[in-house]
C-alpha cells in the first residue's frame, strides 16, 4: 500500500511539473549567440506557463533586427518547425535575427481541442535519433489563465469584440496587450516590450490555416470553398511594409510556390501585424501556411499529407522569410543577411528532418 501511494504521488508530483514547467525541444546550433526568456522585458511572465525562451543569433556585424515568431497558435506546427529549424541550423551573418519558436507555451503544454485525433506527441526521426513534434491547441490552456473566459471577448484597447469568449486565451487577439491585464494580454504586453526594447526593425508572426481544395457546409446548407488564408502575406499598411511585402510576394512567386499579398483590415483589432506595426516602429508581417490538421478531415496527416506536408509548409515559411529579409534590403540596402538553411527545392528532396539537429 505505501509503495502504490509512493507512486501515486510520484505520478502526481510528476504531471503537476509538466503543466507548470512544459518545455519543448529545440537544440540551439552554432548560430545562436543567446539566449533569454520573455519575462526578461515583463516581469509579469516570470514563473508562469506562459514564460517562453527568446533566441538571439547576432553576427557581431551592423545590421537590423529582425524577429521571427513561430507558435502563437500551437497546432500550427509548420510555425514552430520553422522557428527550431531556424535556431537549429541558420547561421547570421549580417545583422541579428532574434526567434521566439514557442510564442504561446502554454498552448503548446495541452492537446488540440478542435480535433482530439491528432496526437499531442508527432514522433519524427533525425540524424541524432527519435524527436517530437508537439500538436498543441490554439490558445492559452484554462489553467494558465485562471480568468475564466469572459461572455463575449473586447480587445481591451477599442470596442472591438467576438461572440466568442474564448478568444481572450487567444494571443493574436490581445496586441498591443496589457500590462496587469490576464496572462494573454501580459503575453502581447512582453512581446510589444521586446520589440521596443530590442530595437526590432522588422517582424513575421507565422501562422498556419485551412488547407485549399476542400468544400464544406454552412448550417443553413449553403457551401464554401476551404483556404481562404492559406498562402497569405498580410502587412501592415504602413507604405514601407507593403512594398517590401509586395517584392517578397514576387519573389516567392518566383519559386513557382502561391502567394496571396493582403494588408491589416484596421477595422479588426488586436492582430499582430495590425497592432505590433503601429505601436511600435517595427515593419510587421503575418503569413499563412496550410495545415492539414485544421480541415474538417477526421484523421489527419499533419506531417506527410500528400498535397501539404509539413516540409512543403517549412519550405514555404523559409521562402517567405527570406524574400522579405531580400525585400527588407532593397528598400534599406544589405542589412540581414542569413546563411545555411535549406532552399524550398532541398527542403522537399531531402525532408524536414534532414536540417534538425
Ligand atoms: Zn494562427
Amino acid at each position: 500500500m505505501k509503495k502504490f501511494f509512493i507512486i501515486f504521488t510520484v505520478i502526481i508530483l510528476s504531471s503537476l511539473s509538466i503543466a507548470a514547467y512544459f518545455q519543448p525541444d529545440v537544440r540551439p546550433g552554432k548560430g545562436v549567440t543567446g539566449f533569454g526568456w520573455l519575462s526578461d522585458y515583463h516581469e509579469g511572465l516570470k514563473g508562469t506557463n506562459l514564460d517562453t525562451p527568446v533566441y538571439f543569433m547576432d553576427s557581431g556585424e551592423e545590421g537590423a533586427t529582425f524577429l521571427l515568431m513561430g507558435g502563437t497558435h500551437s497546432n500550427e506546427i509548420s510555425t514552430m518547425m520553422t522557428a527550431t529549424m531556424f535556431i537549429e541550423r541558420a547561421v547570421v551573418k549580417k545583422g541579428r535575427v532574434i526567434v521566439i519558436p514557442y510564442s504561446n507555451k502554454s498552448g503548446v503544454s495541452v492537446n488540440d481541442t478542435r480535433n482530439p485525433n491528432i496526437d499531442h506527441f508527432l514522433p519524427i526521426e533525425t540524424k541524432s535519433g527519435p524527436r517530437f513534434i508537439v500538436y498543441g491547441d490554439r490558445r492559452t490552456d484554462p489553467e494558465d489563465q485562471i480568468y475564466p473566459d469572459p461572455e463575449v471577448f473586447k480587445h481591451y484597447q477599442s470596442d472591438f469584440t467576438l461572440e466568442d469568449g474564448a478568444e481572450a486565451r487567444n494571443l493574436n487577439r490581445q496586441y498591443p496587450g496589457v500590462a496587469d491585464g490576464n496572462i494573454t494580454q501580459q503575453l502581447a504586453y512582453a512581446i510589444i516590450q521586446l520589440i521596443k526594447e530590442e530595437g526590432v526593425n522588422i517582424n513575421l508572426d507565422m501562422h498556419e490555416s485551412d488547407p485549399p481544395g476542400f468544400t464544406y457546409k454552412n448550417s443553413n446548407g449553403s457551401t464554401y470553398s476551404s483556404g481562404r488564408l492559406a498562402y497569405m502575406l498580410v502587412c501592415n499598411p504602413a507604405e514601407t511594409a507593403l512594398e517590401i511585402g509586395a517584392i517578397a510576394a514576387m519573389e516567392v512567386e518566383m519559386y513557382d510556390l502561391p502567394i496571396k499579398l493582403d494588408q491589416s483590415n484596421p477595422a479588426f483589432r488586436g492582430l499582430s501585424h495590425l497592432e505590433i506595426g503601429n505601436y511600435t516602429d517595427s515593419l510587421s508581417f503575418l503569413c499563412e501556411s496550410p495545415n492539414p490538421g485544421m480541415s474538417q478531415q477526421e484523421f489527419p496527416d499533419v506531417l506527410y499529407d500528400e498535397d501539404f506536408p509539413l516540409k512543403h509548409r517549412i519550405g514555404w515559411n523559409l521562402t517567405v522569410i527570406s524574400s522579405l529579409i531580400d525585400g527588407y534590403n532593397m528598400m534599406f540596402g544589405d542589412s540581414l543577411e542569413i546563411d545555411n538553411l535549406p532552399d524550398y527545392f532541398e527542403i522537399m528532396d531531402n525532408g524536414f528532418e534532414e536540417y534538425l539537429n
